[in-house]
């Protein structure tokens, strides 16, 4: 019972009648389709990792109800050092897929985690949705299950409530309830990693209107659910002609998907809001949830920053360029906007606080990591490929052109470069141009300009909860520092 979950355990967690549809098909098993069945591994790996013994301490702690050794990403920190600790832990997660894997286990396990930190709005709201958490969190902390979440409603009429869409069906609400719990239909987008995830925690972070209370509701379900249905987008590890050819879309394709829930029926011990609007904007914004869950994803971004920055001083070195003096500006450039993330980071645990018993990051330092870096993803991605020119393109068409001994050759003779040989050169810039110019990395780029909302929302938060009373009062005592018109100098003196 105390051995942590492996790999192969959360592979045989998927084989579970799930039902994802991709191509116009039902898949048999997410575990061996070509479609997933890389990611599912990248994913599984992760177990692996935490599970060796050199990683057993770095990566987990004994749960204080089974002394189970499970991911550190369901511990709540009491203090800095603890954050710190808890930190390390998901940095080293996001390393085994370069911060390729957006919604890891780790980031709805820090969503859950932040929520039940504030279990207290919960107790005020409904003892029984309290209740209800507290028991999910600890089920699901216990077997280091990998969550994804839902939150938003689809795309229709953004101008429109949810209420007001020419379906008023569209949007996943309540349409029943019973002495056993709610029955749910509707849609939401977009569940990346569900097809690798056990459980679905599904909910609404749009502030909702009057009119709209039945979609206002938090549950979770296993992704095996009866009447949920995964409608997964293209999939690039399908579409990726090789590791060779595509080493990151091969290999780290999350996937993202579109739920349907055909009258799920959910029982009250995994309901946590029901048809309140105002406790399901408050489970993020008065509890932790919300910082702790883009707090990962800053974690995350600073892994995948630093690997940018990799890639951006092995073109220039490949190409011969890394001395010239622009060059070395655009690399420092990079560099400064890595420290930038790292900076912000550093900067939202060290200025953290209590909330009750546990250590909170830093919110508006939060909330500027999230309106920068989601300006600075496609702007430095942009940089690198500018440094690369057509090497990104120069290639040959497959791993298979190695094959044909003329092909090869001709391979030899035209890839060039003063720090590779041609297999290398041609290898290296397969890989950059997955993370950087490929429908993969494409993604990559919406990913991060929206996956904690778009600017304007990722701005509000920032407006919301910066301190402005400090800096007004600042231009107030300058402006009481002289005299107005009219006024002496030895007025405002004797005013001070
Ligand atoms: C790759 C990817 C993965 C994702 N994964 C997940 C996931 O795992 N779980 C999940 O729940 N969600 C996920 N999302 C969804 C993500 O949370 C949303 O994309 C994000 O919240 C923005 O919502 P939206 O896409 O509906 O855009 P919209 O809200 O429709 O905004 C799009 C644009 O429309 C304009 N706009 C719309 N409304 C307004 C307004 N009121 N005022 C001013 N301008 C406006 C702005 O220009 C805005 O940038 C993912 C998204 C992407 C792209």
């Amino acid at each position: 019972m105390h051995q942590s979950k492996t790999g192969a355990d959360h592979i045989a967690s998927l084989r579970d009648g799930r039902d994802v549809y991709i191509y116009g098909e039902r898949v048999d098993d997410v575990t061996e389709h070509a479609a997933f069945r890389n990611s599912v591994r990248s994913a599984s790996y992760l177990y692996d990792f935490q599970a060796q013994p050199r990683n057993i301490e770095l990566m987990t702690f004994a749960s204080p109800d089974t002394a189970r050794r499970v991911s550190r990403a369901w511990q709540l920190p009491r203090s800095h050092d603890e954050l710190v600790e808890r930190r390390r832990a998901l940095e080293a997660w996001a390393g085994t897929h370069f911060g390729f894997m957006g919604r890891s286990p780790d980031h709805v396990a820090s969503c859950i985690s932040g929520m039940v930190m504030g279990l207290d709005l919960f107790e005020a709201y409904d003892g029984k949705r309290a209740g209800a958490l507290r028991d999910y969190y600890r089920f699901a902390r216990d077997n280091d299950l990998f969550l994804t979440y839902v939150i938003i409603n689809p795309q229709a009429d953004r101008s429109k409530a949810a209420h007001q869409q020419a379906d008023a069906e569209l949007s996943a609400g309540v349409v029943d309830e019973d002495a056993q719990g709610i029955t749910i239909r509707g849609a939401k987008m977009l569940a990346t990693s569900s097809i690798m995830a056990n459980e679905v925690f599904v909910t609404c972070i749009q502030p909702l209107q009057p009119g709209d209370a039945k979609y206002a509701v938090s549950f979770a379900i296993p992704m095996n659910a009866k009447g949920l249905k995964t409608l997964s987008r293209k999939s690039y590890e399908a579409a990726a002609h090789s590791s060779f050819d595509n080493p990151l879309a091969s290999r780290f394709d999350e996937n993202d998907a579109v739920l349907y829930f055909d009258d799920v029926k959910v029982p009250w011990e995994r309901v946590f809001v029901n048809q309140s609007p105002d406790m399901t904007l408050k489970q993020f914004h008065a509890t932790p949830a919300h910082v702790f869950q883009n707090y990962q994803c800053q974690i995350r971004l600073l892994v995948k920053m630093r690997f940018l920055a990799g890639l951006a001083h092995r073109i220039a070195e490949t190409n011969g360029i890394v001395a010239m003096p622009p060059v070395r500006d655009s690399l420092g450039q990079i560099a400064a906007e890595v420290g930038l993330v790292e900076g912000l980071l550093c900067g939202m645990e060290a200025k953290g606080r209590m909330a009750g018993e546990y250590y909170v990051p830093d919110r508006h330092l939060l909330y500027s990591a999230q309106v920068l870096t989601q300006q600075l993803y496609p702007k430095v991605i942009n940089a690198v490929r500018e440094l690369a020119g057509g090497g990104l393109i120069m290639l040959p068409s497959g791993v298979e052109d190695f094959s044909n001994p003329l092909l090869a050759g001709l391979i030899g003779k035209t890839q060039q470069s003063p720090a590779a040989t041609s297999e290398e050169r041609v290898k290296f810039f397969k890989l950059a141009w997955d993370a950087l110019g490929s429908e993969f990395a494409s993604r990559h780029v919406q990913y991060e300009m929206f996956y904690a909302g778009a600017s304007f929302v990722t701005r509000g938060h920032s407006y919301r909860t910066f301190d402005w009373a400090a800096c007004t009062g600042m231009v107030d005592g300058l402006l009481s520092s002289y005299p107005g018109p009219g006024h002496s100098a030895g007025e405002a003196d004797a005013a001070e």
